[in-house]
């Protein structure tokens, strides 16, 4: 038996809306789906999965039709189901490692996941609201002693360390620079992926269970760790992502019309350009429009401009399909939604009107050499390759880097050439009681990295703090 097929708009209509694409599974096909699953004594998926959930036990919940249980199952380990079964890369994680995976079928884990968290939301029920919650419920624990604790970013890192130390009984406050919370799973993942909706009843939960948010905060501009070390706070998670974008260093890159990822996304995700003229804030992409990269981000990035209006839209990347980083299913959907692929190709300059405005980009060929540092197989450029492409809009999506604004205002932080924290196997920094993770420590990775480390440091700081 194959693994369930998701349903999902048809690309015809989505490429008009900013609507969820894929639409969940039924009732029907959720047990259908979890009935295939062998209930194995040594459940190889666990090892897949970044915070170990107990995915046997949740999945025997939903064929016995326990929902809540199931979501309570999850929710011991993952704070963001809803999310997590939305993004979470799980082709390369808990259903790579399924022993079904080897017979071509694995479970659809990430789409179970994603029923019992919407199953929930379906009901409409608010969790400050649960009256019923099971004894075990983090809802019903109080903060024991109230250590006062200040999480620095509120993306997936900084509310699953949040959620982890109000559950042991903390006094947590979460500063985040932006006007709302959520890191990337808010400003930068699109609404057709990851509806806000969604993310702001999962922040709700770890709302619920205690955790403060202070929005609009700088750290290291608005207040330094030090200011609230002065307020009382005992302890730091720092987990303030890789937000910084890089660029490719080319002639005209500066013109208007070229915008980074981050940028481009922001405007359209966070300021809602997507809903203009309801929100005026719009974003002009004209009729051809170019991204440069070939990850999550790129994707992301082309396909909104594709709903913004644009007319052709080209993912320019200087690899093969092979190598591309995004997601599997991300690039199928990009192609059924009619994005063109201009592989092994590579702008080496942009070019603009008059007025400073981008009008396109000369391009070069390449083919591919032995495999670099990564293990890809490298571009190499072709003689003579050079050719012109017409284009009113370039996305930069090559890759982002870490924030410099907070590390620089703590001189004894220390920091690798690329910027990214250096943590001891605790993920303590090198300032006792400043602890950190996810994409600031790691370089730009995952959504359950990020969370798998974030839970590691609650704990960590739990030690720290009663020693
Ligand atoms: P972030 O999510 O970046 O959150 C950091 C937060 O800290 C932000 O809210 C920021 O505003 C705040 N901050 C920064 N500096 C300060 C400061 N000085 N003071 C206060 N607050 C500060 N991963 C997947 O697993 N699946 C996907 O499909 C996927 N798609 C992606 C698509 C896009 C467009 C992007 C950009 C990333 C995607 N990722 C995906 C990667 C994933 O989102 C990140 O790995 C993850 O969000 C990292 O979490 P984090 O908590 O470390 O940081
Ligand atoms: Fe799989 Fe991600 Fe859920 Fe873990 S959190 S079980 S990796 S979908
Ligand atoms: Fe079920 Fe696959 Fe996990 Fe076995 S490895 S328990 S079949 S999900």
């Amino acid at each position: 038996m194959t693994k369930i097929k998701m349903r999902e708009q048809d690309p015809a209509e989505r490429v008009k809306n900013f609507n969820e694409v894929a639409m969940g599974l039924s009732e029907e096909d959720a047990v259908a789906e979890a009935k295939r699953c062998l209930q194995c004594k040594k459940a190889l998926c666990m090892s897949g999965c970044p915070v170990e959930i107990d995915i046997p036990a949740f999945i025997k919940d939903i064929v016995e039709g326990k929902y809540e249980k199931a979501l309570f199952k999850i929710r011991e380990k993952n704070s963001l189901p809803a999310v997590c079964g939305r993004v979470c890369p799980q082709e390369d994680q808990c259903e790579k490692a399924c022993v079904l995976s080897k017979k071509g079928a694995p479970i659809g884990i990430g789409y179970l996941e994603r029923f019992v968290a919407d199953w929930e939301l379906k009901k409409k029920r608010e969790y400050v609201a649960h009256t019923d919650l099971p004894k075990e419920s983090p809802a019903h624990k109080k903060h024991a002693h109230g250590k006062k604790v200040a999480v620095i970013g509120s993306g997936p890192a900084g509310l699953t360390c949040a959620g982890d130390l109000a559950n042991m009984g903390y006094d947590v406050t979460v500063f985040e620079s932006l006007h709302k919370p959520g890191g990337v799973l808010m400003y930068g993942i699109p609404e057709f992926r990851l509806p806000k909706a969604i993310v702001e009843a999962e922040m709700n939960y770890v709302k619920h269970i205690g955790v403060k948010l202070e929005v609009n905060f700088l750290a290291g501009k608005t207040g330094t760790i030090d200011e609230l070390r002065e307020q009382g706070f005992k302890a730091f998670f720092v987990g303030i992502g890789a937000g910084l974008p890089y660029f490719l260093g080319v002639e005209g890159e500066n013109l208007n019309g070229i915008y980074s990822a981050n940028e481009f996304l922001t405007r359209t995700n966070l300021m809602k350009a997507y809903l203009f003229p309801e929100y005026d804030t719009p974003i002009r992409v004209g009729e051809r429009v170019g991204v440069v990269g070939a990850g999550n981000v790129a994707m992301d990035s082309a396909r909104c401009a594709l709903r913004l209006g644009a007319k052709e839209v080209s993912i320019i990347y200087r690899r093969s399909e092979q190598e591309m980083p995004a997601r599997r299913e991300e690039i199928i959907r990009a192609k059924e939604e009619g994005i063109r692929f201009e592989l092994l190709t590579n702008p080496t300059k942009f070019f603009g009107d008059e007025k400073g405005w981008v009008k396109g980009a000369e391009l070069l060929r390449n083919e591919l050499g032995a495999p670099d540092a990564s293990g890809r197989r490298r571009p190499v450029p072709i003689k003579g390759s050079e050719f012109r492409m017409k284009l009113d809009t370039v996305i930069i999506a090559v890759g982002q880097g870490s924030n410099p604004l907070l590390p620089a205002t703590l001189p004894d932080l220390k920091v690798t050439d690329d910027g990214t924290i250096v943590c001891n196997d605790d993920l303590m920094t090198s300032i006792p009681g400043v602890f950190a993770g996810g994409d600031i420590v790691t370089g730009a990775a995952t959504v359950i990295s990020a969370m798998g480390m974030g839970k590691k440091a609650a704990r960590s700081i739990d030690k720290y703090l009663m020693s």
